[in-house]
């Protein structure tokens, strides 16, 4: 099934057909061991659920036909997705990160990766120069990038940053959370390592923690970090597996909606009095809208953000006036959310003060609008 679309692949769980009996729905796999061959074996590929799992397998199948990948891994959340990915790298390393990214991941980078010799440099990633500037000659093992990054959705060039990598020797891993495989394929844009929250859109239901890991190419990376995986007991479990194969299946139709009303919801509060800015890379204003007019291909993504006129009391009082967004952290889910989100990333933010961020969820847009601007009163 490898020439069909994307959104045929992802409707049909890749086209599973459990062969015992004939289900559409693929079966969910718990065993934790698994019977030996009568010659001391273990041909069927699977010995104990530490290092692999049937369910997970199949959504890793999934997963790197979305991506174009070449391998995948599921493991149990997006943090140990993108932790994994760095702790298999060779050590001493030096990594390039972006200034604005998703916090927790900013946080380990600057408070704990130090102890594994791994040093992260912040820069702005829109800037190609400025990446180049923090390049350390076989030092820098990985850029990493987040496009569409939390939470000022700026926008990194990924085929530009990857001639830039590859010219340094370094692997190039994007944080592709908020794109999905619906808006951007980074492998055919020239990355080595695409990582994701499942938690957010992949799932897409708000009742499941986990990540996934799609590689370029099935080499000697891959296998350090799917030993990591093993060693470090991180695979996501079987339940969880199978819920997020479920919610991969209606992935195209929830984030097509999802662009649609949050660009829906950006222009009707662009020239909005009561709103000092709508960051949102669909609108021309924005400064990365041109790149991501290139990279993402349907919609600009589900998220946005606005900047409430009066600064962070006014924010934090809009938030608190809301009736059908959730007051909330966390986004891609088909509730609809909203969230202070200085309040969460804490002081050395680069979060500015009177910032929403909003995840776009599958309700009635003009719901969502006119609950906003009763709460923008
Ligand atoms: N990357 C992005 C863009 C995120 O929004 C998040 C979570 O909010 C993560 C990574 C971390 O994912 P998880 O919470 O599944 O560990």
């Amino acid at each position: 099934m490898t020439n069909l679309s994307p959104e045929t692949l992802a409707a049909q769980a890749g086209g599973l057909i459990d062969a015992q009996t004939g289900a559409i729905v693929a079966p969910l796999h718990v065993a934790t061991t698994y019977l030996r061959d009568p010659d001391n074996q273990y041909r069927k590929g699977y010995s104990y659920g530490r290092p692999d799992n049937a369910t997970v397998r199949q959504v890793e199948g999934v997963m790197m036909q979305l991506e174009g990948a070449a391998a995948g891994l599921v493991v149990a959340s997006g943090m140990t997705a993108a932790t994994l990915a760095m702790l298999a790298l060779p050590r001493p390393a030096h990594i390039i990160a972006p200034e604005v990214m998703y916090w927790g991941l900013r946080k380990w980078l600057k408070e704990d990766a130090g102890q594994y010799d791994i040093e992260a440099s912040f820069v702005d990633t829109a800037d190609a120069a400025a990446i180049r500037a923090s390049l350390r000659p076989r030092m820098t093992r990985l850029i990493w990038l987040e496009t569409p990054a939390n939470p000022l959705w700026g926008i990194a060039d990924i085929g530009e940053v990857a001639i830039l990598a590859r010219g340094a020797g370094a692997l190039l891993g994007v944080d592709s959370t908020v794109a999905t495989p619906v808006l951007t394929r980074p492998i055919e844009l020239g990355a080595d390592i695409v990582m994701h929250s499942a938690t957010k859109y992949l799932n897409g239901h708000s009742d499941v923690v986990a990540g996934v890991l799609a590689f370029a190419r099935r080499d000697a990376y891959f296998e350090r970090v799917a030993r990591a995986r093993s060693m470090l007991g991180a695979i996501l479990g079987p339940f969880e597996a199978a819920l997020l194969l479920r919610g991969v299946r209606t992935l195209h139709v929830r984030v097509r909606h999802q662009c649609r009303s949050a660009s829906a919801i950006a222009h009707h509060f662009a020239g909005d009095a009561r709103v000092a800015a709508v960051l949102y890379p669909g609108l021309p204003s924005h400064p990365g809208h041109a790149i991501a007019a290139r990279q993402m291909r349907g919609g600009f993504s589900g998220m946005l953000s606005l900047r409430v006129k009066g600064g962070e009391a006014s924010a934090i009082a809009t938030a608190a006036r809301v009736k059908i967004w959730k007051r909330a952290t966390s986004l891609g889910g088909v509730e609809s959310l909203i969230e202070h989100r200085a309040s969460i990333e804490g002081p050395d933010s680069p979060c500015p003060a009177d910032l929403l961020r909003l995840s776009v969820g599958l309700e009635d847009v003009a719901d969502l609008i006119g609950d906003l601007d009763q709460a923008l009163r």
